[in-house]
């Protein structure tokens, strides 16, 4: 009798992945996602019901995007010689990049630690991980991705700037020498580049045809409506198109998109706000002598003595941060705050200052 269990039939290294971890966060002060702490404003939120009330809901959405894609467009200052393809979160967009260049052997590099969907998406789609390690304060170490590049000769290669979870955001130059070298496609994912002081890759698609970027409307405080894209020359562009699920975004996620980019000032002024509390986190973290790391994103990334023990003490407190201890050997006993409201930033730091750190 053959087994039919996944043990016999789920490829080894799907077996062997673990899932994207999303810890319960009921009830407690939610600083672990690197969402906006910020609710739509009470008017905007009724127009949003509105418009959503008078959705089709018996229909498939717009197969072309169009009106959509001309919002973000908009939104984000896309130039308009360049495509666009839609995705369910960036985190979609990832893995349909993934697909399109997982041929057999092919490698996709990014550094360590970032984005942890990166490894994910490639060992999914049966690419080979390569990892090259930051600098022990975080910091690109160009010639080591270039030897890398060299060496491992990878179809793609993920670099997010700013970076997760370090938060830092690597020199533009570098970036621009490293997409130069590359043998393959360079994916520049800015998925945080609203918090990121106007820092940008889009002027560089111009002169390329080995890069694109993607971007997400989560950390615009839209995380809820799984909205992400990539940009770029049409040659990708529609390469990519052809692995997009038909439909995938939904008709309530695209016209609630469509009329919030319309208002984005709201969103914008909650940017703002962040990006400014971001400043009173670090100056509030340095204040208590806790080691954190310069950050262009909308969190901080912080060392203490004992991470698990931090951790579960803010539970206890009712503050639900993200520990990163044990998922990178330079990662020893860091945590990453989102950056919330003042109210639950000041929370934050007047838990932290009753423990140990
Ligand atoms: N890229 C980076 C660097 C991220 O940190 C995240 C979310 N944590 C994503 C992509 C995915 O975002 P989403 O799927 O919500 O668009």
């Amino acid at each position: 009798m053959t087994r039919r269990t996944p043990g016999s039939l789920v490829r080894d290294e799907v077996r062997s992945l673990q899932a994207y971890h999303v810890p319960p966060a009921s009830g407690l002060v939610k600083l672990d996602a690197m969402e906006n702490p910020y609710r739509l404003p009470e008017a905007l939120a009724a127009e949003m019901g509105a418009r959503l009330a008078a959705v089709a809901v018996n229909r498939y959405p717009d197969p072309s995007g169009a009106s959509l894609k001309q919002a973000l467009r908009e939104a984000m200052a896309i130039p308009d010689s360049q495509e666009i393809v839609l995705g369910n979160g960036s985190d979609e967009i990832l893995q349909i990049i993934a697909l399109a260049l997982a041929r057999p052997g092919a490698a996709a590099l990014s550094v360590e630690p970032s984005f942890a969907m990166y490894r994910i998406s490639s060992i999914a789609t049966g690419l080979r991980p390569i990892g090259v390690a930051l600098r022990p304060d975080f910091s690109l170490d160009e010639e080591a991705v270039m030897r890398a590049l060299e060496a491992e000769r990878p179809a793609l290669t993920w670099i997010a700037y700013p970076n997760n979870p370090t938060g830092n955001l690597f020199p533009r130059e570098a970036v621009v020498r490293i997409v130069d070298a590359a043998p393959g496609l360079v994916v520049v994912d800015e998925a945080y580049y609203a918090f990121a002081g106007g820092a940008t890759m889009l002027a560089e698609l111009e002169r390329r045809d080995n890069l694109v970027v993607v971007r997400t409307v989560s950390k615009l405080g839209l995380a809820g409506l799984r909205l992400g894209c990539a940009i770029g020359p049409r040659a990708w562009i529609e390469q990519f198109e052809k692995l997009r699920l038909p439909y995938n975004v939904n008709v309530l996620s695209a016209a609630a998109a469509e009329l919030l980019l319309a208002h984005r000032e709201v969103l914008d002024e909650q940017t703002r706000r962040i990006v400014a509390d971001r400043g009173r986190l670090e100056a509030g973290l340095d204040a208590l002598g806790i080691e954190r790391f310069a950050s262009a994103a909308n969190f901080v990334l912080a060392r203490v003595a004992d991470a698990p023990a931090a951790f579960e003490a803010l539970r206890q407190r009712g503050i639900l941060v993200r520990t990163l201890h044990g998922s990178h050997p330079l990662l020893a006993h860091c945590l990453r705050f989102t950056v919330g409201t003042p109210e639950e930033n000041h929370r934050l730091l007047e838990a932290l200052r009753s423990i140990p750190t």
